[in-house]
């Protein structure tokens, strides 16, 4: 039988209840489709740092290295713990260092779900670089706390990261409907975002069967309002992608359905799933949390290990879930009830 080493970082707050309700269903689809898990739960989190100092021991990307996957719930305590302290400290550092450079978000709404807009007949799928551009942390600030303080952050674009970040948009859009759309802002930004349009223009003669089309982040900001049903695969730098993909959430009906996977490729390294929102302090340790975008995630993770049927089904039983109004609202079921109401549709 076949076995996979999963590290599981529950992280702070509502991380934990996703997490659990998340490897509740992993389990019971390992056990009907015939694979088996091996998890090992690591207590890295804002809690870790007030007690050791770090958000992860030293050793902690090399401990990780030896999992075939890494499901994460959400970190940030930002009343004990600053974000910027929290990120850098532990999702950021493994999304780096296991070159986890693709960052995929898909965007529809689940039956019975009501979205914001008119339009409920998109099906987005949004790739978001995720190792460099506006957060690759070059920088630096001076004269601290004086009226000449200077702030500098770099923007890093690399050949090699933005090929490879349209290389597999391309593939993606290949897949689906065969339409990428390029989000820059190059009419403002006139070295990196230039060259980011010039490399999709290059790559797009390798990819004559996928029609691509070029925006900037503000109207592809109201695209995603007003026109969402024509866009398919969607394909955007660090920052852009991050601000678009809480959009993508807002439209699909909220967080709680926004699930996301940080895929390393090439497979060398393990890629690492996790719910887009973060440890929502406000309704932590409620019981109130929707495990819907987490347990989502855990599919796209069964999917991402070779375990396509099994993702599938889980996908399935989470729509069966919502098609039955269980979990669609905030409030309206407790994390437990939305977990249950998909593992008795995945059990049936
Ligand atoms: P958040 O996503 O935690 O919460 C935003 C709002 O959405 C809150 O009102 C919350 O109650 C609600 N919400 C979020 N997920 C929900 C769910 N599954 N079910 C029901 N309601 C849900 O964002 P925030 O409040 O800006 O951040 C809180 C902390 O989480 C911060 O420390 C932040 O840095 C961190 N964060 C972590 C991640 C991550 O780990 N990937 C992502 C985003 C934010």
């Amino acid at each position: 039988m076949t076995t996979y080493k999963l590290a599981l970082i529950p992280g702070d707050g509502i991380g934990v209840d996703v997490t659990d309700a998340t490897m509740k269903v992993i389990a019971a689809a390992a056990s009907r489709f015939g694979f088996a898990l091996e998890t090992e739960t690591f207590p890295w989190s804002c809690e870790y740092y007030l007690e050791t100092g770090a958000m992860m021991p030293a050793d902690g990307i090399e401990t990780l290295r030896r999992f075939d996957a890494i499901y994460l719930g959400a970190v940030g305590w930002p009343a004990t713990v600053p974000d910027a302290v929290s990120l850098h400290g532990l999702l950021l550092p493994i999304r780096k260092a296991f070159n986890q450079y693709a960052n995929i978000r898909p965007h529809r709404l689940l039956p019975g779900v009501e979205g914001p807009l008119k339009s409920d007949a998109f099906d987005i799928l949004c790739i978001r670089e995720n190792t460099e551009g506006e957060y690759s942390g070059a920088g630096g600030r001076v004269h601290q706390g004086t009226a000449n303080e200077v702030a500098v952050e770099t923007s890093v674009f690399t050949r090699a990261g933005v090929e490879r970040i349209l290389r597999f948009g391309f593939e993606q859009a290949q897949a689906r409907r065969k339409h990428l759309t390029s989000v820059t802002k190059s009419n403002a930004q006139k070295y990196s975002m230039v060259f980011w349009d010039e490399v999709t223009r290059e790559l797009a003669a390798e990819y004559p069967d996928v029609t691509v089309s070029h925006m900037h982040i503000d109207a592809m900001a109201a695209k995603m309002v007003m026109a969402p049903q024509d866009l398919d695969v969607i394909v955007a730098s660090n920052l852009f992608g991050d601000i678009l993909t809480d959009l993508g959430a807002a439209i699909q009906g909220g967080l709680g359905f926004a699930a996301s996977a940080n895929i390393s490729p090439d497979r060398v390294n393990p890629s690492m799933f996790e719910p887009v929102h973060g440890s929502a302090p406000d309704i932590a340790g409620k019981n109130i949390a929707n495990p819907i975008a987490a347990i989502w995630s855990g599919a796209m993770m069964l999917d991402h290990l070779g375990q396509a049927e099994a993702g599938a089904a889980i996908l399935a039983a989470i729509e069966a879930a919502t098609a039955k109004g269980i979990g669609i609202r905030p409030g309206l079921n407790t994390t437990d009830e939305v977990t249950a109401a998909v593992l008795a549709a995945l059990e049936a």
